[in-house]
Formats: C-alpha cells, structure tokens, sequence
C-alpha cells in the first residue's frame, strides 16, 4: 500500500511517500511559506493549502509513475479525550478536530486545512488521522489531573493530555521487541529528546505518565522551552505588565538550552562545554540533572522499569548527552558501556554493561513509518 503522510502546519506542508509493505520511503519533501509574502513582499508563492497540494502533487508524479496512492495519513495534534486510536477521516470527524482547536490552536487549524485540501483534490481518497497524544489516553486520573478547581477541567479542558504520542508507542514496542517481550510486557521509561522532549512511563505496553501536559510546554527542559515551573512566575510576569503573547513567546521560544546557553542546538551547546563554556555547562547540567528526576519518578511510576530507552535527535545521537543523565542514575544501578554508547547506527541497540540493574536502549523513532503503518491498518481493517 502506499501511503501519502502529511504533517500540516498553518505554512508549512511536510509530506512522506511511503510504500508501507517495503518499509520503504520513496520519496519525501516539504512545502514553505504557505500564504506568507514572498521574500520582495508581493504576493504569496504559494497561496494557500490547495496551492501547496498542486506542488506536492506534481513532486509525486516523478515517482509514481503509473502507481497510485492508496490513503493519505495525517499527523493530527490534538486528538482530545475523544480519540484513543487513529481514525479514518469524514466529515465529523474533521468538525470534532476542529472543535478541539482551542486545545491546540496553532496545529489543529493547519491540520484540518490538510485535510480538507486532500478531501477537495481526491475526494475518493481514503484519509485517516493519527493523534499525537493518542496513546496517552491510558493515562489514570492520578496522572492526567491537576489539583485545581474543578470548573477548569470541565469548562476549558484543562488536564494532562501528554503528545509525541505515535513516537512513544513506536519506540516502545520496538524496544520491547529487542528485549524480546511482548508490546503488553513491556516496562519502561522512554525519553524522546528532540527540539521538543518528553519522558513517558510505560506500564504494560501503555501510557501511565508523561512529562508534557495540557501542552506541549510542562515537563524536561528543551530547545526553546522552559519545561517545568513555578507557576507564579507567569502570575509575576503578567502584574509586571507582560502581554499573554510576551509570556507565551518567552516560554515556548526564548527558554530551554537556548535560553541558558545561548543556542537551541545539542550539538553547538555540548561543544560548547567541551571548550570551557560555563554557561553551556551548566546548561547541561540543568537539563540533564531534570531529566534524571523525570526517570528517577517514573521509575517508581511504572513498578519498577525494565529498560530505559533514549530517542529522536538528541536521544539517538548525542553519546555525551546519555552519558551525562546516566551519571546521575547510578542509584538506579544504571551503567552505560562506553563503547557502546560511542556506537553511531540507525540500529536499535543495547548501550548498557551486562551488569546495568536497568538496561538503557538507544531506539530511533520513526513517526511517518509509524504513522503510514497506522493508516494501512485503519484503511485495511474497513
Ligand atoms: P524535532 O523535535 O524538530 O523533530 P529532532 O528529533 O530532529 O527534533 O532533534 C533535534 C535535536 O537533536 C537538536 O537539539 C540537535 O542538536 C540534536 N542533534 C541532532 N543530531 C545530533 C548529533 N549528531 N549530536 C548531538 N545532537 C544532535
């Protein structure tokens, strides 16, 4: 089957061609400026969705040749408490999308715009959408509940959601899979570390806890993002006259490594350490240390963890990075194998010594392979 996997942002288009019974990619490619003026301020290269359709569609003409795509499968934001799983998309389903707009209201709009131009150029098109926060819907309510009035949760939907969803689900299965258990015996703790990051408790195969919340902001320190907080400080910074917009760009874009070591880049910041940085040094020493009270947590949050699994950039490349929040681990009787930890692959693999009382696994993630097998299956299943 092949499957077209689009990522919809409000100017962007990414997009995926996958042949999902050869695991493989045949072609991939991504769509800027979507609606914005062109670099002398005149009018739009590409004018909207549709326009950026035409351009992708023409991208996947070279290749396909006398072939056609079978479904399209979309990564969807927000997904809610209503979805659980990845559905095949219709009318209701798109308006119960776009009822959860005010969730996510950056992704979920752009997402829908993805939809409905697929839905308007191949109206026959088989479109299934696949929910970045999906998997966590197995969170208990000890998890997922803040302790604040009731009214917040019931008026504004305001609790835990936890995203990176399809990559965490991935990523588990397929570490379970290296430690030869079933998806359903499988306990851990996955740390996918990329621009944004999150931490997710496993328990059986499912979601118990993850770092990030009601958005994408609570949790580890990232790139950009603050993670954790005192709330107050938002109460302090808004009596002192900053606009919600000021506060919102000042967490989601101006914090995390960025704002301790002046880039938002693993690579530039560990290179940085290395050639007497103090500032990038302590910068990883914050994140790290964070991260390190996340696992320490869900640890205990999940019984008792059988494997300790890193991902996505900096997880899967950053040796210096894994090796610094082992370090702190050592309660845990965590012990990383040098030399393994060096080892550079695309492989999933174990970076422990035999003796680690946790085994720690480098898994790459996958989100598109992850959501094209989805969507096979959901359009296979009809
Ligand atoms: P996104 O969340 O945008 O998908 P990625 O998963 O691509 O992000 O991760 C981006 C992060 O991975 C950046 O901080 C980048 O510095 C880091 N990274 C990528 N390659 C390496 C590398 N070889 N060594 C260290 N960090 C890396």
């Amino acid at each position: 089957m092949l499957v077209l996997v689009i990522n919809s942002g409000s100017s962007s288009l990414k997009y995926q061609l996958r042949d999902v019974a050869a695991g493989a990619v045949l072609t991939e490619g991504l769509v800027e400026r979507i609606g914005m003026p062109a670099p002398d301020g005149g009018a739009p290269e590409v004018a909207d969705h549709a326009a950026a359709l035409e351009q992708v569609d023409a991208a996947l003409h070279a290749v396909l040749g006398d072939r056609a795509i079978d479904a399209v499968g979309h990564r969807v934001v927000h997904g809610g408490e209503r979805f659980a799983e990845p559905v095949l998309v219709d009318n209701e389903i798109t308006r119960a999308i776009e009822r959860l707009n005010p969730l996510a209201p950056l992704h979920n709009p752009a997402n829908v715009l993805g939809i409905r131009a697929i839905a308007e150029k191949w109206p026959e098109m088989p479109q299934v959408a696949v929910f970045d926060t999906a998997f966590h819907r197995t969170l208990p309510e000890h998890a997922w509940r803040y302790a604040v009035p009731e009214w917040l949760y019931t008026r504004h939907g305001i609790r835990r959601y936890g995203f990176h969803g399809t990559s965490h689900q991935y990523v588990s299965s397929k570490a379970a899979g290296l430690l030869g258990l079933s998806d359903d015996a499988f306990d851990g703790v996955i740390l996918h570390l990329g621009n944004g990051a999150s931490a997710t408790a496993i328990q059986a195969g499912r979601s118990v806890d993850t770092s990030m919340g009601f958005t994408p902001l609570e949790g580890l320190v990232m790139g950009t993002r603050s993670g954790d907080l005192d709330p107050s400080i938002l109460v302090f910074l808004a009596r002192q006259g900053h606009s919600a917009d000021e506060i919102d760009e000042l967490l989601n874009r101006e914090s995390g490594l960025k704002a301790l070591a002046g880039s938002n880049d693993m690579r530039t910041v560990v290179e940085a350490a290395e050639a007497g940085d103090a500032r990038a040094a302590v910068a990883l020493d914050v994140t790290a240390y964070r991260l390190a009270k996340y696992v320490g947590a869900y640890h205990v949050a999940v019984g008792g963890a059988k494997a300790l699994v890193f991902t996505a950039g900096i997880g899967e490349n950053s040796w210096q990075f894994r090796s610094r929040v082992a370090e702190r681990l050592g309660a845990l009787g965590v012990e990383l194998d040098a030399d393994a930890n060096l080892v550079r692959s695309k492989e999933p693999r174990v970076i422990s010594t035999p003796g680690s009382k946790i085994p720690v696994l480098v898994v790459p993630t996958d989100e598109e392979r992850a959501i094209a097998e989805a969507t096979a299956a959901v359009v296979n299943a009809r």
